[in-house]
Order: C-alpha cells, then sequence, then structure tokens
C-alpha cells in the first residue's frame, strides 16, 4: 500500500494513532505467541505483548496511560483481521510437557524391599572380605579390619544411634557376619579413623565393577552430609551470617543406567564440583569405558570438555549465558549447544537425579528418601554422620 496516498484518503476520519497502527500492519511482522500478539516498537528495539477481546491491553505507556487503544492494539486488530479471519490462532497444547510415569514391578518391588537388609548384610560381608587389617598399636588392638568396615556400614545403613545399633549387630555376629562380638558404641570410634577412608573409596569402587560392561554413560553431583558441629558462615547470596550445623560435602559420580557409584570424593562444604570432576572422571575410566558424561552447568570448564574428549566420550554440559565460541572440543560442543540446543539439554537431563541424595535427585523424586545404596558413602567425618 502507498503509505503518502493512505494517509491524504484517511485524513479526515482517521487519528494518528490509526495510521500509525496501519504502517506497523504493512511494515513489520506481527506474530502470535505464548497467548498474545507481540508487536515490535517502531522507534526501539522493545517489543510489546498485546491482548485482544472485550477488554485489550497492551504493555505499552501509551495504553497505561489512557487505557485506550493503542497503536499496538489497533494493529494487532488489523493482523488478526487480516490474517486469521478476526479469530485469535489457536495455541497448540500437544507440547506442553507432561511429567512421565513409569510401570511398577509390584510383586518383585515387594520382594526387593522385604529381603533388602538380608542381602545388604551377605553383600556387605562379602565385599568386605579379605581387606588388610590395620597396623598394630600400643594398648588395645584394632578389629579386623573387615569387622570394622562391616560394622560401620551397616550402622550408617540401619539409621539407628549406636546404642539401638547393639541388637542388630548381635545378629550380624550371630550370622557369621562378623569375626566375633562387638560393642557398638566401638563402632563410633571407627567412623572417626582416617585409615577408613581410603579403605572406603576403594569398596566403593570394588563394588562397582560387576557393573563394568553394563555402564558407559555417568553423571557427577553433589550431596550435602551434615555433622553434629554448630558453625557460623556468611550467606555471600543473601549477604547476611547464618549459623547451623556444619556439612561436608560428597562428590560422588553414577552410572545412569543402574545407579552405581563408581567413585566418590569427599570435600569441605565449600568446595565447588568443577575441580572435582577431574578426579571422579579419572577414577571411573580405570575400569569403565566413559562414553558420555551429561553433567550441569558447575561442571562447564574447557578441561573437563578435553579430559571426556581424550578418553574417546563426549560430555555433555550446558553452555552458561555468559559463554563464548572457542576452539577445539569447546568451540565444538558450544555450536551443538547453540544450534541443537533441544537434542543437547535432552542428554543432560538423562544424567540429571543419579545421586542419591543429591538436590536433582530429591526434585526428581519429589522429597527426600531413605537411601538404599549399594555401599554406603564414606562416612568417616568427625562427629556422628547423618545418613540419608
Ligand atoms: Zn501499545
Amino acid at each position: 500500500m502507498n503509505l503518502r496516498i493512505a494517509r491524504r484518503k484517511f485524513r479526515c476520519n482517521m487519528d494518528m494513532r490509526e495510521l500509525k497502527a496501519l504502517e506497523i500492519a504493512a511494515r513489520v511482522k506481527v506474530v502470535f505467541e505464548g497467548g498474545a500478539w507481540v508487536v515490535p516498537s517502531q522507534t526501539t528495539s522493545a517489543k510489546y505483548r498485546v491482548t485482544l477481546g472485550a477488554r485489550p491491553s497492551c504493555s505499552c505507556d501509551d495504553f497505561s496511560l489512557r487505557q485506550q487503544p493503542c497503536k499496538h492494539i489497533i494493529a494487532a486488530r488489523l493482523v488478526c483481521a487480516r490474517d486469521h479471519n478476526g479469530k485469535a490462532p489457536e495455541i497448540t497444547a500437544d507440547a506442553v510437557p507432561t511429567r512421565p510415569t513409569y510401570p511398577q514391578n509390584w510383586p518383585l518391588y515387594d520382594q526387593a524391599q522385604q529381603t533388602e537388609k538380608d542381602r545388604f548384610q551377605m553383600l556387605l560381608s562379602d565385599l568386605c572380605r579379605g581387606l588388610a587389617n590395620p597396623p598394630p598399636k600400643c594398648g588395645r588392638q584394632w578389629k579386623p579390619m573387615a569387622d570394622m568396615v562391616f560394622a560401620c556400614a551397616y550402622k550408617v545403613y540401619s539409621t539407628f544411634s549406636l546404642r539401638r545399633f547393639q541388637c542388630d549387630l548381635n545378629e550380624a555376629t550371630k550370622q557369621g557376619y562378623l569375626s566375633g562380638p562387638m560393642h557398638a558404641v566401638r563402632t563410633g570410634a571407627y567412623l572417626q579413623c582416617d585409615f577408613l577412608t581410603p579403605v572406603l573409596q576403594a569398596l566403593i569402587v570394588r563394588s562397582s565393577l560387576p557393573l563394568k560392561t553394563v555402564e558407559s554413560v555417568f553423571a557427577p553431583d553433589s550431596t550435602g552430609f551434615s555433622t553434629s558441629r554448630f558453625v557460623r558462615w556468611y550467606d555471600e547470596k543473601y549477604g547476611v551470617e547464618r549459623s547451623g550445623k556444619d556439612w561436608v560435602k560428597a562428590h560422588a559420580i553414577c552410572g545412569v543406567k543402574t545407579h552405581i557409584v563408581t567413585a566418590v570424593e569427599i570435600a569441605g562444604r565449600d568446595a565447588g564440583d568443577c575441580p572435582l570432576f577431574k578426579p571422579l572422571v579419572e577414577k571411573t575410566a580405570e575400569h569403565f569405558a566413559v562414553q558420555e558424561v551429561p553433567a550441569d552447568k558447575a561442571y562447564l570448564s574447557h578441561d573437563n570438555l578435553e579430559q571426556i574428549a581424550a578418553l574417546g566420550g563426549t560430555a555433555f554440559v550446558p553452555f552458561k549465558c555468559n559463554s563464548s565460541a572457542g576452539d577445539g572440543i569447546w568451540g565444538k560442543m558450544y555450536h551443538y549447544f547453540q544450534f541443537r540446543r533441544e537434542e543437547f539439554l535432552k542428554r543432560v537431563q538423562h544424567g540429571q537425579g543419579q545421586v542419591p541424595g543429591s538436590r536433582s535427585e530429591q526434585d526428581r523424586h519429589g522429597h527426600e528418601e531413605r537411601s538404599a545404596l549399594q555401599v554406603p558413602l564414606p562416612q568417616h567425618l568427625r562427629g556422628s554422620p547423618v545418613a540419608r
């Protein structure tokens, strides 16, 4: 349409808003998006959201001041009449995500739960068999390492206090899982032994080995364990001082198919996730073929992407809004993320909620649940650990 002719023709019975609306409708793209018309501003790069109907509205200053149809509302009406026969386009509801549900095999589920405690003890004692004993010391000697580790892991699994755990320990001795009677309160002392940490970490690795041929996708995450120590800290995000129970962070990496924990690192409460990616993956790669590592943004770094590439796999870590393109594997993944974002994020989601007790796992299951770990995470922390 020739606008000059149009202006002259309609000058008498059209106001400036209507004229400008005609210009908008003719020159720019007005689209219907998310239940509203998106009308670009004529002077700036801003976009206004317009709703039509009995009480039309627009997000521009003109409308909020006058509460009368502005040029954007008139333009949206024109486009609606011209392109959609006066009806707003329908919103497609097919794309709305629904929460997936999975069928449960109830008889097997019941059986697994009813025999879990027996099986746990059986597997644990099997796992502890053949552990090297600690070096002799003056005075009272240590119990065999297998007994100490069994008692510690079983105590954490039971979630009982040390004294109430005595009955379980007596029963385990009767079943032959311990070499002799043990006082439950001694378990508390074992839990504080530093030399137990590498032993427990090695057992986590050993317990994952039967799944060597099954797992090839691994997801790292971290989870907090509170201790009995009371501390104060400064919350940088909200700029206030807070206090509460101290905690440590367990950083773990899990197989995505079976949720088996393949490596664990323990670090202080302020330790970042990113630097612990490397040791976790290194430990896993000793026994497993690492093909894919989906992880959250906290693990994004050049080194981490390169490490997985060097192992012959691919790390799927979403890029941050301030990330920019680069060379090598970073650049390759950056472009993958930019151009095939949906596919990329699907891969990342694949690894979410794998580590028991982690925030993403709690989000996935809707609540914090008692973990039925194949092996408990190391609980050698000072004070009484809280098992999940
Ligand atoms: Zn407006």
